[in-house]
């Protein structure tokens, strides 16, 4: 089990509260993607071999390349890995540059799966953001990606945005369950140092985040959601069943995978590395045969914590028999005996050898979760 994720490191206008990296710089598209096919020729024996479940095209912006540009590098990537039958294969979208011949483009090419940043149905809140699609093109393209038999449909949408009030986010809601979605990724605002809202906020250019109001967005989402039977399957994600994200369970159940293009990361069972974030030296570097990347060999006690870490925000739980068969006892003891409190609070749950968060304990899963990390010394 593995997957791939090919960043596309483009995007039209930076959203104010982003930190992903991306560039406008559009005239750099042919040499990026000369520069990704040696990539994906250099790093074919990466995953060892490894059958790939799912491909996964992210950003950035990946709809700003065009269909056969996106083919090219699907085909590379079907000769150079070996990939299961029916591979899931996301694309993100921005609802501004995509129409139903794209749609249609796209989807005879082998995508299967679209992910489409929505981020409000209100077009004060895409202000505040400062993205550049309209409520009307996301609703659009929705209905296009429905009309053109696109069942693996998921949206993004962001809550605890100052413009948005409890009555417009339970609209947003209303609008999702609307348009039948079978999965949904929800995520709090959050300002992250050094992005265009973090300036705007200390200069009093925008309002500031209300931690409260993100708290009671989430209550609301978690209500909202388990009445209309979707499963939390993954703290910001939300899915009936049969309609989870393979390509992200595949990241939070600890499975390999490689990431090619610049910032991208991969994993490998035994450490983790990252290409460089800087265009220029990822462009130099492919076309010298060797991409610039940081390496980090993980210790047992790091590979733990990261177990802990992305398991609890799973609704598959943590489990201590596989704590115990994979780093041993003390490891297990010590997670148990950490959970104690948390579980005595009610945050956090046991059922047999599974620790799980309740709804409470969601609200402070990385602090619950750093509290049962381990140091080197155990
Ligand atoms: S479109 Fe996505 S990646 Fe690009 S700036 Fe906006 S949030 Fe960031």
């Amino acid at each position: 089990m593995a997957g791939i994720y090919v960043h596309i490191p483009f995007c039209k206008q930076k959203c104010h509260y982003c930190n992903f990296y991306s560039l406008s710089l559009q005239k750099l598209k042919h040499p990026f993607l000369n520069a990704l096919l040696q990539e994906i020729d250099e790093r074919k024996s990466y995953l060892q071999n490894e059958t790939i479940q799912t491909i996964y095209y992210g950003g950035g912006t990946p709809s700003l390349l065009q269909a056969v540009e996106i083919e090219t590098i699907l085909r590379a990537l079907k000769q150079q890995f070996d990939l299961v039958e029916n591979p899931e294969i996301t694309l993100e979208l921005n609802p501004e540059d995509v129409s139903k011949t794209y749609l249609k483009e796209i989807k005879n090419i082998g995508i299967n799966r679209l992910s489409i940043g929505v981020q409000s149905f209100f077009n004060d809140d895409l202000a505040y953001l400062n993205r550049k699609h309209s409520v009307a093109q996301a609703q659009q393209v929705i209905s296009d990606a429905q009309e053109c038999g696109f069942e693996k449909l998921t949206i993004d949408l962001i809550y605890g945005i100052p413009t948005l009030t409890d009555e417009k986010w339970n609209k947003n809601l209303d609008l999702f369950f609307q348009f039948g979605l079978k999965h949904l990724s929800a995520y709090a605002l959050t300002v992250e140092p050094r992005t265009v809202l973090a300036r705007r906020i200390e200069m009093k250019k925008a309002a500031a985040i209300d931690e409260n109001q993100s708290i009671r967005h989430f209550e609301q989402l978690i209500q909202r959601m388990e009445a209309n039977n979707f499963v939390h399957y993954e703290i910001s994600n939300f899915a009936q069943p049969g309609h989870y994200s393979k390509h992200n369970s595949l990241y939070w159940l600890g499975a390999n995978y490689i990431g090619l293009g610049p910032s991208a990361h991969s994993y490998n069972g035994s450490s983790r590395q990252w290409n460089t974030s800087n265009i220029d030296e990822y462009l130099q570097s492919t076309s010298r045969a060797q991409v610039i990347f940081e390496k980090e060999i993980l210790t047992k006690t790091q590979k733990y914590d990261e177990y802990v870490m992305t398991s609890l925000r799973t609704s598959w739980g943590c489990d201590l028999e596989h704590i115990k068969n994979v780093f041993g006892n003390n490891f297990a003891d010590y997670c148990l005996k950490e959970a104690q409190k948390h579980i005595k609070n009610n945050l956090l749950k046991q059922e047999g050898n599974r620790l799980y968060l309740t709804n409470q304990g969601k609200l402070f899963a990385d602090g619950i979760a750093a509290d049962l990390f381990c140091d080197e010394t155990i």
